[in-house]
């Protein structure tokens, strides 16, 4: 897609730091970290959002995720890391071409999810597992409530 950012980023029409990449995907380095070495592993084949990744893509996705992460933990000598993906303009997407965040983590970093944790009763967690196990007899549908870009 001409207007975007990270296909332009994989034709080399937009500079970017390239970690690795191999034929499905590509990683770069985030140009806005929420530390040093937070990277980004970016399918080379446009799709907006994890549902429209092809599971042709995502096996080639997931090998540049292992090794970039492994790559990091090593270079910068973790304990740990976080792998997420914001999916629709709600969950916090800005770049509408699929993407996993890889971000080294620290002691007392201070980066956390404000959380208000929820219970089930007994009748709700039934509930609520019975109406997304209804929909996995269906194909992946790309189709999301939120119009997003
Ligand atoms: P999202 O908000 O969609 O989950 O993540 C998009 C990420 O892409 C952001 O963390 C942002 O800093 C990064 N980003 C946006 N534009 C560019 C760019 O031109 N180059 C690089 N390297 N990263 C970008
Ligand atoms: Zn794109």
């Amino acid at each position: 897609m001409t207007n975007c950012v990270f296909c332009n980023i994989i034709a080399r029409k937009i500079p970017a730091e390239i970690l690795y990449e191999n034929d499905d995907a590509i990683s770069i380095l985030d140009i806005n970290p929420i530390h040093y070495g937070h990277s980004l592993v970016i399918p080379k084949r446009h799709c907006k959002d994890f549902l429209e990744l092809t599971p042709e893509s995502f096996a080639g996705v997931m090998a540049v995720t292992q090794a970039v992460s492994s790559a990091i933990v090593r270079s910068l000598n973790l304990e740990g890391f976080n792998i997420f993906s914001n999916n629709g303009a709600i969950a916090g997407q800005s770049v509408f071409h699929f993407h996993i965040h890889i971000t080294p983590r620290y002691k007392d970093d201070n980066i956390k999810f404000v959380l208000e944790l929820k219970r089930y009763n007994e009748s709700e967690i039934i509930h609520y597992a019975n109406r997304i196990r209804r929909h996995l007899a269906e194909p992946v549908s790309p189709t999301m409530k939120e119009s997003n870009p």
